[in-house]
């Protein structure tokens, strides 16, 4: 297994990350495992990386030497650099004639301003690509061993987020909320975790509705809590801040499906 990132690039016919370009790329929800092969290379070929703080740091060891390595997410829950900052930094490194990598966690295009920086490309006609990720409500399931869908619980889902741009709990419309999708997928949720389960029960789901916290997925130090919409608040005050809450009944087939917990302990990477 001797191949370099080129030949696998030669080999599939990989898009050429080319100078003055910037790619958008998803790192997946935590480990480094999870990257697409296209991301892969992007890290090996790039002139300059802007990396959040969900990206697993060992991926950069991937990077050519010289490269320049920008953190441009938050410490300690404090943003480094400002949304506008980041934007420009991109336009002004790719004009310069730079390959420059915007490396997000999870799916760029998933609850992660990813949209607006390539707006701001768009706009500045900067050539970007997207190339996606494996965003943490799928991701953080299936290490989790609960199937996004199975068809004995959830024909459908829906994916919310519980932060809206001023902090609080955004408008969302909850009898509509409650009755769309037997299973709901919420990110950024853990701070708003108590008024989330009062909306939805008030909107008519059961209290004693199954409930998953998936905190850290995908990493060594994942953190799987299975509770109820009436336990919801007390358990997510106690979660790891970093976490997706799963409402619905497909929650309980990590009961059966818990692959990882079954590992072997000489097999579990974790
Ligand atoms: N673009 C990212 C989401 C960014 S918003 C994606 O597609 O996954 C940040 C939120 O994503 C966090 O507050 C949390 O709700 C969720 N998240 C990201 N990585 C996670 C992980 N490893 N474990 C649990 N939740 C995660």
């Amino acid at each position: 297994m001797d191949r370099t990132f080129a030949d696998i690039a030669a080999a599939l016919n990989l898009p050429e990350f080319q100078p003055g370009w910037v790619w958008l790329v998803g790192a997946g929800p935590g480990d480094p495992g999870l990257i697409t092969l296209l991301g892969l290379c992007a890290i090996a070929e790039a002139d300059f990386i802007l990396y959040d703080a969900l990206v697993d740091e060992s991926l950069l060891s991937l990077a050519k030497p010289g490269v320049g390595l920008i953190f441009a997410g938050k410490h300690a829950g404090v943003r480094t650099c400002r949304q506008e900052d980041i934007s420009r930094l991109l336009a002004d490194l790719a004009r310069e004639g730079h390959r420059v990598l915007r490396l997000k966690g999870g799916d760029p295009f998933v609850f992660g301003r990813g949209g607006e920086e390539a707006q701001e490309l768009a706009r500045g006609a900067i050539p970007f690509r997207v190339v996606p990720g494996i965003t943490a409500g799928i991701g953080g399931l299936a290490y989790a061993g609960i199937p996004l869908t199975h068809r004995d619980t959830n024909a459908s889902v829906t994916f919310l987020t519980g932060h809206g741009a001023d902090g609080q709990l955004p408008a969302h419309d909850w009898p509509a909320v409650a009755k769309a999708s037997p299973t709901l997928v919420f990110y950024m949720a853990r701070k708003q975790a108590a008024a989330i389960a009062d909306a939805l029960m008030v909107a008519g789901r059961a209290s004693h509705e199954p409930v998953a916290i998936l905190a850290n997925a995908t990493r060594a130090d994942q953190d799987v809590v299975l509770t109820d919409l009436a336990g919801l608040a007390e358990a997510a005050a106690k979660s790891p801040a970093i976490a997706i809450i799963v409402v619905g009944k497909n929650v309980l087939l990590r009961n059966e499906l818990d692959w990882l917990g079954r590992m072997a302990p000489a097999l579990n990477p974790f």
